[in-house]
């Protein structure tokens, strides 16, 4: 076994290899970018080098400087994470003629896999089931139409280079084909350097079941069983669970024995998933091969789960030369498991990627990196920075329980105790799939959360206590005078017990002005639209704030700093801006009104004009941001005053984009 490794990666996967080498008496490498000098990962690494400035192109990208930080340290073999150089074929070849060890397969074998294209035609030659469609060299618009045309709309056009959901446009007209194949096109070689495309049946109502596969280097292939990860949006992948609901026990080992086969096919060793799509309820006749990714998974913890092993420690054996220690028939399945991935994205906004200093993260009780009933494996701390340059994934929550319904039970409980402040989550998302009726009935396909989405990201009613207490933080009224000092003033009050005051609370909504009258010990009768309650605060240490309302005691917990309040009450969470109430009308939603960029990025088209007449949901322009196109839409019902930016405009974080002017002008 080896005694020190590099991880050439970041974020949870780095922090979770790190984990598992340290139980195993290994000590570890870190490499990070200058973003990335105070991460998490490499506060628990061993050591660790700066590689490069924070663009992902000049840090984690750059094999050369990875192989120098190995040699440097000495490190004997090099585990690529996901993402960034793991299915790199030439980064392997250069870890290897530098006289290192590559954790993962031979760079034949990811080259054989690495282009959709080339893996399909492989994947029919060895008698894999594959999606019908036209998977050859012929990149001409009206040629691929034609394709798309013999093979029945909907098609899918998939980039060959494919990943992480990019360059994939499902087209259901054939009108829409030309404009779809260009923007997919597009979208490829911004992502990965490469336009090719092909096209594919469109499976209409598809399920996502993987097949997690182990080979080693003495030639046995095993499969840990399947991951259903239909839950999609954009298709990427958002909760997987293992194993699939409703999976026949025959299908089980007919998609294995596929999935074997693949493997085999390429010579693979180490770690690998073979992705099929799935057309309804799964049959041993309805599977198709849609690609292979040869890499540990985002989602492997549910695996590990089900089958108690540790896959990074498999990986890690099998790089060193051991062989596999079981064989198929000693694997079985226990229980269920269930894995929620938190990104900083904003939902209600087309899941744009959200950016911010996580001011606060509370967790759930739970092992990070390890199995167990709750699993939390994280990638950042309290007080981390969510930057525009690498994924914004937070962290993973996994459950796993003797069962489905119990598995899905404490995801949602441990989904609803996750508080984070600083920047936009996908936590109340995530915890509304998880009491979605058609999942918890098992009920899923990619579609599922598409169609669903309005009530899914429904917003919610602002509790009155949730107001009430926000004004008391605002007014610094939460905690009591220091009695015993006769001279103690906060904000303006003479005493306690006379007078009103009046804050002004800006949140989704919109600004509310409310009022505060102090009734005595810690009681307050606070009034606003469509607000009068009295309520006391009992307590409040450690943020864990008591209050109640007409004898009714709860907990919550406050956040305050940076001129924002928090407040997390009974699963949800809040948040306010105190404004200065000159500056109501600025936050006004019928005035003036200005669209920003929400994070940096490259305008790729502008939709709209000056002077043009827009409603709320027009799309107003594509703004390229973390390798993805983002449909900006107007706020509101308006004109549009003016347009700041051109196509092909760089802009930053906050940048004016569009101006919008009055209702009717
Ligand atoms: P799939 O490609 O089948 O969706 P995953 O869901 O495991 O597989 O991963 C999503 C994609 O995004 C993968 O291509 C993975 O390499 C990439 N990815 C996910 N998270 C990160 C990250 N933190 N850093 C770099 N790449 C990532
Ligand atoms: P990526 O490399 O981006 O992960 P995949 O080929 O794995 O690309 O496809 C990603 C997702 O797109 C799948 O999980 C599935 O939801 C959807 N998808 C892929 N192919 C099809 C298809 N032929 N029909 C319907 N949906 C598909
Ligand atoms: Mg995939």
């Amino acid at each position: 076994m080896f005694t020190k490794i590099l991880i050439a990666n970041r974020g949870e996967i780095a922090a979770r290899v790190i984990t598992t080498a340290r139980r195993m008496g290994i000590a570890t490498v870190a490499v990070h970018s200058e973003a990335d000098a105070g991460a998490l990962h490499v506060a628990l690494a061993d050591e660790a080098v700066l590689i490069g400035p924070s663009p992902p192109a000049d840090s984690y990208l750059r094999g050369d400087r990875i192989i120098a930080a190995a040699l440097q340290t000495g490190a004997e073999a090099i585990h690529p994470g996901y993402g960034f150089l793991s299915e790199n074929p030439e980064f392997v070849e250069a870890v290897q003629a530098a006289g290192l060890l590559f954790i993962g397969p031979p760079a034949a074998a990811i080259r054989a896999m690495g282009l959709k294209d080339a893996a399909k035609a492989l994947m029919e030659r060895a008698g894999v089931p594959v999606v019908p469609g036209y998977h050859g060299a012929n990149q001409d618009p009206a040629f691929l139409a034609a394709r798309a045309a013999e093979i029945g709309y909907p098609v899918l056009i998939k980039a060959r280079a494919g990943g992480g959901g990019k360059g994939m446009r499902r087209v259901d007209d054939p009108a829409e084909f030309a404009a779809a194949l260009e923007g997919a096109a597009r979208e490829a070689q911004a992502a990965f350097g490469d336009p090719a495309c092909l096209v594919e049946k469109y499976i209409t109502r598809p399920r996502h079941i993987e097949i997690q596969v182990f080979g080693d280097a003495q030639g046995n292939v095993v499969h840990l069983f399947e991951r259903d990860c239909s839950l999609q949006r954009r298709h990427q992948k958002v909760i997987e669970e293992a194993p699939a609901p409703g999976m026949p026990p025959e299908v089980r080992a007919a998609m294995g024995q596929a999935a074997v086969e693949a493997a085999r096919a390429i010579g693979y060793q180490g770690a690998g998933t073979v992705e099929f799509i799935v057309d309804g309820a799964p049959r041993p006749d309805g599977f198709w091969f849609m690609e292979m990714n040869t890499r540990l998974q985002v989602e492997h913890p549910v695996s590990e789960a089900i089958t108690g092993l540790d896959f990074v420690e498999l990986q890690l054996r099998i790089a060193a030369g051991d062989p596999l220690l079981f064989r198929q028939e000693d694997l079985a399945i226990t229980g269920h498991a269930v894995e929620a991935r938190i990104y900083a994205e904003d939902v209600g906004r087309g899941f744009l990627p959200a950016t911010g200093r996580l001011r606060h993260l509370g967790l759930p009780v739970a092992t990070a990196f390890n199995r167990g009933p709750l699993r939390i494996d994280a990638g950042v701390r309290q007080g981390d920075e969510i930057s525009p340059w690498y994924d914004p994934m937070i962290a993973k929550v996994i459950a796993h329980g003797p069962d489905r319904a119990a598995a899905l039970r404490q995801l949602s409980t441990a989904l609803e105790a996750c508080q984070i402040a600083g920047c936009t989550t996908n936590v109340a998302f995530l915890a509304a799939l998880t009491r979605h009726e058609g999942f918890a009935a098992g009920a899923v396909d990619t579609g599922l959360i598409a169609r669903d989405l309005a009530a899914l990201t429904a917003p919610r009613t602002l509790p009155p206590e949730a107001l009430a207490l926000a004004a008391l933080a605002a007014l610094d009224l939460i905690d009591p005078p220091a009695t015993a000092d006769p001279w103690d003033q906060r904000s303006g009050w003479r005493s306690w017990g006379t007078g009103a005051a009046h804050v002004t609370l800006d949140h989704a909504g919109g600004p509310l002005a409310l009022r505060v009258v102090p009734l005595g010990a810690r009681q307050f009768h606070v009034t606003g639209p469509g607000l009068d309650l009295q309520i006391a605060v009992l307590d409040h240490r450690a943020g864990t704030l008591r209050y109640a309302v007409e004898g009714h005691q709860a907990t919550g917990q406050l956040v305050q700093g940076a001129g924002r309040i928090s407040l997390f009450l009974q699963g949800q969470d809040h948040d306010f801006t105190p404004v200065d109430p000159l500056d109501v009308a600025a936050h006004d939603p019928d005035g003036g009104h200005a669209v920003l960029a929400p994070m940096p990025g490259r305008v790729l088209a502008v939709q709209t004009q000056a002077g043009a007449k827009v409603t709320k949901g027009t799309a107003l322009l594509v703004l390229e941001a973390m390798k993805m196109e983002h449909v900006l839409t107007a706020p509101r019902d308006g004109i549009v005053a003016e347009v700041l930016v051109a196509e092909g405009d760089q802009v930053t974080d906050g940048t004016i984009l569009v101006e919008l002017g009055a209702k009717d002008g």
